[in-house]
């Protein structure tokens, strides 16, 4: 499939792995928005949040906890995070494999819409 997450899955292209669960992968994202930028990404392609089945509905739960787990390894957990998902072309999506920004590491600036 031509995807580039599933293809950082199989270890075709290269990334900063942080953690790695059978279901779930957190990296690095390679253009940090923030001085903590990592991406959450299930193993399985589903393309974005528009295609969330019930049967993902597990792995959406799971992200929650990865994002726990990632913000206390990244030294984030107290100072504070966000976790952002873009779906479709208005969000700015640019990657078709569903994912969710960690950001921290500094003030954030306020959302825009
Ligand atoms: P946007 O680029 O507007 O943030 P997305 O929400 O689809 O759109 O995010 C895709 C993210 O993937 C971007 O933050 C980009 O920097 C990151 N990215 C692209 N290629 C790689 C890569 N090879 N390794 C790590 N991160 C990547």
């Amino acid at each position: 499939m031509d995807c580039l997450f599933c293809k950082i899955v199989g270890g075709s292209i290269p990334s900063n792995k942080l953690l790695e669960t059978e279901d779930m992968l957190v990296f690095h994202d390679i253009q940090p928005a923030a001085p903590v930028h990592v991406l959450i990404i299930p193993k399985k392609h589903i393309a974005s949040m528009n295609d969330v089945t019930e049967e993902d509905l597990p792995l959406i739960a799971e992200i929650h906890r990865i994002a726990q787990e990632a913000a206390q390894q990244l030294g984030v957990s107290e100072s504070g995070y966000r976790l952002i998902n873009n779906c479709g072309p208005d969000s700015g999506q640019a990657v078709h494999h569903l994912h969710y920004h960690l950001l921290g590491g500094a003030k954030l600036g306020a959302l825009t819409g």
